[in-house]
Order: structure tokens, then C-alpha cells, then sequence
């Protein structure tokens, strides 16, 4: 479902200046945490590492081969499963500052990295059939035009290609007071879109994909909005009045938006 109008360089500006908070907001990462269940007290940092996990798992890399990571954040995620599996990431996000932090990271012995500044809605700096898989981590739901950043993935991916897809997902149409939080949830952290279960299907089939599993996985990540708010509301103390009230105001909406019952996390395999 669209939320609102986003562009690239208004999600470009909210990364260039939130994204140190939203690093100590959510242990390192700028997406969810994934726990096993209640009994699970895994840290944020870890479940937000498992996460990264769950993705690496399902783009089954070999060694040496090439993937592209969308909207990459601080390349966390690419130095994890670049590691793990002894693989190259290319990493792109719309941040400036994004990619300076990225680059100062170390891939780990087994792998590389590398990371530009560039708008995968617009068109991805690689030549068609260059990587052999890609996954995009809480990135999609800030590009209004799915149709454009889904064919650029395409293009770049050789055939038979694995994609993995990690977000945000509307699991029913919510009420008007639901809905009210999610429109402000979108403004503050420039959501374009939330797509449901057959949006999906049908902006990956659109951009020639075909989708070997999808999960929503919801309950397992629900966690990280109260610990992401309780962060916040730490960050905020301190801070002058009218800063420290914006601070509390997001905190408010992060718990708010955690507890929607419509709102669930799509973990997505697909192939070109
Ligand atoms: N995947 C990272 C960061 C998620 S935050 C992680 O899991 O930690 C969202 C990321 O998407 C940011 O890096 C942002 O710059 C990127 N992004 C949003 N719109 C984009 C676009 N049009 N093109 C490329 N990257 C984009």
C-alpha cells in the first residue's frame, strides 16, 4: 500500500543525519532483530546480526561470488555475510555518509566489500548480469517505485540469480486509527511503501522474478520497536527541551507502530 511521496534525497538527508542514532538504536544495524521466541533475551545486537544471518542463509552464496547488497546502510550487513561465506558485496545506499562510514569498515579475511553512493530506483552503476544474487535489507519500503528498483536488479542479476528481500509488510487493510500511525510512522521515517503478501508476488513477477519462499516473520522481529523506543527515550534525556520532546515523539511512534497487529516483516527468496 503507498504511504507517501519519498525521494531519494530525502531518505538520503534522513540517513546523512539519523543514521549514528538509529546504529545505537538498533545494536549496530538499521533493521529489525530476529529472536527465536519469548524465552529468547538475545541483545539487539545479536538478534539484529541474526537477522543478517536469515538473509545470507537464503541467497546460499559460494565462494568467490559477486552480490549486491540494496541500500546498504553502514555495510555491516555485506562485511557479516561477505565473511561468512568468502563472497564480494557491492554495496549501494543514497547516503553520502553512509558510504564514507561503509568504507572505513573491514570485510573480514574471507571476503571484500566496496560501496557507492547511488539510487537504485534509478539506475544501478553495473553492467547487466553481474552478480549472481542480491538482497535488499529494509531498503524497498523507502523507493516509491518498486516497478524501477526491482527491473535494475533484475538487469544486474545473471540468470537463474537468487534475491533475497527483507521488509515491512501489510498483512490485512488497517483501521483509520492504525492507519494513522503507520502515515505518521511513514513521514518520520520517509516510508514510500508497505506492500502486501500479493503486492509482492506481483512487483517481483512485474520485474521477472519468480519467488521460491515467502515468510512473514513478524512476531520474531516485533521486539526491536520497544527496545529501538527505549533507546531513543535514553538518547533524548539530556538533550535540550525541544530536541528531547521531537526524541520522545519518535519513541512514541516506534511503539505505537511495533504493536500493530497489521503490520508483519516479509522475509522473500526469489530468482530471475
Ligand atoms: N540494509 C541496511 C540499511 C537499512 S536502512 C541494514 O540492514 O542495516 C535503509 C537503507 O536503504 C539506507 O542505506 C538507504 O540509503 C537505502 N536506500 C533507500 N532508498 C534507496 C535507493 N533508492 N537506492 C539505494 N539505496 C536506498
Amino acid at each position: 500500500m503507498r504511504m507517501g511521496q519519498t525521494t531519494s534525497e530525502a531518505v538520503g538527508r534522513l540517513y546523512d543525519e539519523a543514521t549514528d542514532l538509529l546504529l545505537a538504536a538498533m545494536g549496530g544495524n538499521i533493521h529489525l532483530g530476529y529472536w527465536d521466541g519469548e524465552d529468547d533475551d538475545s541483545p539487539i545486537g545479536a538478534a539484529t546480526d541474526r537477522l543478517t544471518d536469515l538473509v545470507g542463509a537464503r541467497l546460499r552464496p559460494a565462494p568467490g561470488q559477486r552480490i549486491l547488497d540494496v541500500g546498504c546502510g553502514t555495510g555491516r550487513s555485506a562485511a557479516q555475510i561477505s565473511a561468512a561465506f568468502g563472497v564480494h558485496i557491492a554495496g549501494v545506499t543514497v547516503s553520502a555518509y553512509q558510504v564514507e562510514v561503509a568504507r572505513h569498515s573491514a570485510p573480514g579475511a574471507a571476503g571484500s566489500t566496496e560501496f557507492v553512493l547511488a539510487d537504485a530506483a534509478a539506475r544501478l552503476p553495473y553492467p547487466d548480469g553481474s552478480f549472481d544474487a542480491a538482497y535488499a535489507l529494509e531498503s524497498l519500503l523507502h523507493i516509491s517505485d518498486h516497478e524501477a528498483a526491482l527491473s535494475q536488479i533484475t538487469r544486474v542479476l545473471r540468470p537463474s540469480g537468487r534475491v533475497v528481500l527483507a521488509d515491512a509488510c501489510l498483512r490485512r487493510r488497517p483501521d483509520e486509527a492504525a492507519l494513522a500511525v503507520i502515515a505518521q510512522m511513514s513521514a518520520a521515517f520517509q516510508f514510500a511503501d508497505i506492500p502486501t503478501r500479493s503486492e509482492y508476488h506481483e512487483r517481483l513477477a512485474a520485474a521477472g522474478m519468480t519467488v521460491i519462499e515467502y515468510a512473514d516473520i513478524g512476531e520474531h522481529v516485533r521486539r526491536t520497536y520497544a527496545l529501538a523506543a527505549q533507546a531513543v527515550r535514553v538518547a533524548a534525556d539530556g538533550l535540550d527541551p525541544q530536541s528531547a520532546a521531537e526524541m520522545t515523539a519518535t519513541a512514541d511512534l516506534l511503539a505505537r507502530f511495533g504493536v500493530l497487529p497489521d503490520i508483519g516483516y516479509a522475509l522473500i527468496t526469489a530468482s530471475v
